[in-house]
């Protein structure tokens, strides 16, 4: 079986090692035994996007953002909007996120026009919100921690349409304030978290090679995983991270996050962490 991943925009929406999410994927594509392959679509070119099986674009600047803005009006927004009605797994990250909402106001000048895809919109802060970011989703078929790493000014605010990716335990999310992070549509995710994201969420990558599979073959990875070892780094390398994360967090914490936390590790417990 084959994955066609689409990386949209690589030269210009490539922040904090976002690339590393499309490099996750292959690579735990191939873990899982399936053949997986990368093309890297930027602006002008016409493509039908509901051809490929699963749509990552990164985060960038304003600078970018407006490029990428016009692309969207011009050339690939009514195909993307078909891809992810569709049902096609799609993760952006940050400023691409930002743009799958209906606006982001950059200043009281400047409003981009976003593709509309997400029920949320975007207005740009006077502070960054800058960090490392922990939270806990229930996208999987258990609550799950996502470990990630923040830097933007944009505040995002969801409407009905969409649900949060998940929980703020640490860090500021959508908007600093009401402890949502990302937001869900379908199954695609805009989510402020860079990092790379993939490589330290293991069940983040495999939810959107799952959803992949089951909207190209039926069937999801339950049926044809290959990595049944106890010994996966991936999930080594989220619990590094998270401790070290937590550690230092917990010596600074004032916030009402800890509790949410403590009660989310005694039903899932992670070593060292309670
Ligand atoms: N320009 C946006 C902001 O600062 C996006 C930044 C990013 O992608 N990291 O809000």
């Amino acid at each position: 079986m084959k994955l066609r991943i689409c990386h949209l925009y690589p030269d210009l929406m490539n922040l904090y090692g976002d690339r590393g999410n499309v490099l996750a994927l292959r690579r735990r594509a191939e873990w899982h035994g399936l053949d997986a392959e990368v093309v890297e679509v930027s602006l002008e070119a016409k493509v039908e996007l509901a051809r490929y099986d699963i749509l990552f674009m990164g985060g960038g600047q304003d600078k970018e953002q407006r490029l990428i803005c016009a692309d969207f009006k011009k050339v690939k927004g009514s195909s993307l909007r078909e891809a992810v009605e569709d049902g096609i797994p799609f993760l952006a990250v940050c400023g691409g996120y930002q743009l799958l909402g209906s606006y982001y106001r950059i200043s009281r000048k400047e409003v981009l026009e976003g593709l509309g895809i997400l029920d949320v919109y975007t207005k740009a802060g006077t502070k960054r919100m800058i960090g490392n970011t922990v939270i806990i989703s229930e996208l999987f078929s258990q609550p799950r921690t996502l470990v990630g790493f923040e830097n933007h000014s944009g505040k995002t605010y969801l409407g009905p349409r969409v649900k949060p990716l998940g929980t703020v335990v640490l860090g500021f999310g959508n908007n600093g304030k009401d402890r949502t992070e990302g937001a869900v549509y379908r199954n695609t995710i805009g989510t402020y978290l860079h990092g790379p994201l993939l490589p330290k969420n293991p069940w983040f990558t495999d939810w959107l090679i799952s959803k992949a599979l089951e909207r190209r073959y039926g069937k999801g990875l339950s049926g044809c995983s290959r990595i049944g070892h106890a010994e996966d780094l991936e999930e080594r390398a989220h619990k590094a991270v998270l401790g070290l994360v937590m550690k230092r967090a917990k010596r600074t914490m004032t916030s009402s996050c800890l509790p949410e936390f403590r009660s989310y590790s005694q039903r899932t417990p992670h070593p060292g962490l309670s």
